[in-house]
């Protein structure tokens, strides 16, 4: 088993995406948006609960184009946590705003509402949630001091297809929710994002944006800025595929995190965050230690691969011009490490991680 490279993380797919991808051009498809990307879409809405779903080419996009679609521009301020991938402050450059940076809590990575609510201005438009590996973290508040204050709630639960909070999926909480079909997401298109909305009006203000603000389909007149964000209907086949595996993937996601728990749970110097599975499926497994590089470097040494957190987003070169304090995503960061959480790794594979972690506190240093 020693052999064989545990990458962090992997791309999953069978038969059944080569056999739609194969049926597709031979039906000579147009592999442009059209039907397919229609019927992913589709099966977002019904997997997420969601009214409207609006595909695009990345979870990037999808960021820039939700706070397009809510009239967010220059001078407007939107509130996005200091722990979080790069494209969430950066989808608010691109929308020509200002993110503002907000320390997160300890106990779930997601912003911290107390200190949402401290850093609101007349100038606040939104606020960006992002449910850290399908954690939602204290949503009810937030969500709270955004109708208090006529703020937009924006999900990006890029990380978070399959995770549920107060019985309704995440992304579904505020006006807006995103997800990303990376490569490293619980399913994938090579890249691809999602919008969801059950607000119609929303929901076609995105549908035009990302079809150069035509008037409809077809139509080459144009009544509102857009650009092309359009997605093709040869990534939706495989994205359909991939969607109809989604109820096994969460579960298999689920089981994932249950057997490292399980293998660690004598390993005093390895810390969880608490995870609810009946309604998460996390998806990487996340934990704290005191020295992230030294576990990385010796698993690295016995062909396991595993990646440090994000760095926080206010020491990043590009925006460490940032002014304020984030003493809880500074200590996070570093002390996080992401051990392989590929879906379909076996029990087995999960033992001998385990057991090398075990080693490593036991006598590897
Ligand atoms: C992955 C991710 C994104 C970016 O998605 P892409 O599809 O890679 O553009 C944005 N936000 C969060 C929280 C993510 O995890």
């Amino acid at each position: 088993m020693a052999n064989k490279f545990i990458n962090q993380i992997e791309p999953w797919y069978s038969q059944e995406e080569k056999k739609a991808i194969l049926d597709y051009l031979n039906s000579r498809g147009w592999l442009m948006e059209f039907k397919k990307t229609e019927e992913f879409e589709k099966m977002i809405c019904d997997f997420t609960g969601a009214k409207y779903c609006s595909v695009l080419p990345n979870g990037t996009v999808t960021l820039v184009l939700a706070l397009m679609a809510l009239g967010i521009k220059e001078g407007d301020e939107v509130i996005v946590p200091d722990f979080t991938m790069i494209a969430t402050p950066n989808a608010v450059i691109m929308a020509g705003a200002k993110p503002i940076l907000v320390d997160i809590d300890e106990d779930s990575l997601c912003l911290n509402p107390d200190l949402v609510a401290k850093a609101i201005t007349p100038r606040t438009k939104a606020v960006f949630h992002v449910s850290i590996n399908g954690r939602a973290g204290r949503l009810v508040e937030l969500k709270k001091i955004c109708q208090d204050k006529g703020i937009h709630l924006i999900e990006d639960a890029a990380q978070s297809l399959g995770s549920f909070f107060n019985g309704k999926h995440l992304g579904r909480h505020g006006l807006i929710g995103s997800f990303s079909f990376s490569v490293p997401k619980i399913i994938t298109t090579g890249q691809g994002g999602a919008l969801i909305t059950d607000n119609k009006k929303v929901y076609e203000k995105i549908e035009k944006l990302k079809d150069f603000g035509r008037v409809k389909a077809g139509v080459d007149w144009h009544d509102q800025m857009g650009l092309n964000f359009k997605f093709t209907d040869l990534q939706a086949v495989f994205g359909i595929a991939q969607a109809k595996k989604l109820p096994e993937r969460t579960r298999l996601k689920k089981k994932l995190y249950f057997l490292y728990q399980k293998y660690l749970s004598g390993v005093k110097e390895v810390q969880f965050i608490k995870t609810d599975l009946q309604k998460v499926s996390p998806w990487f497994i996340d934990v704290l230690i005191s020295d992230p590089l030294a576990l990385q470097n010796y698993l690295k040494s016995k062909n396991i691969g595993s990646r440090v957190f994000y760095p926080a987003i206010h020491t990043q070169p590009i925006y460490k011009h940032v002014k304020g304090q984030f003493p809880v995503a500074t200590k996070i960061v570093k002390r996080g490490l992401w051990l392989p959480s590929s879906s379909f790794l076996s029990q087995k594979e999960v033992k001998y991680i385990c057991d090398q972690i075990k080693n490593f506190y036991q006598n590897g240093k």
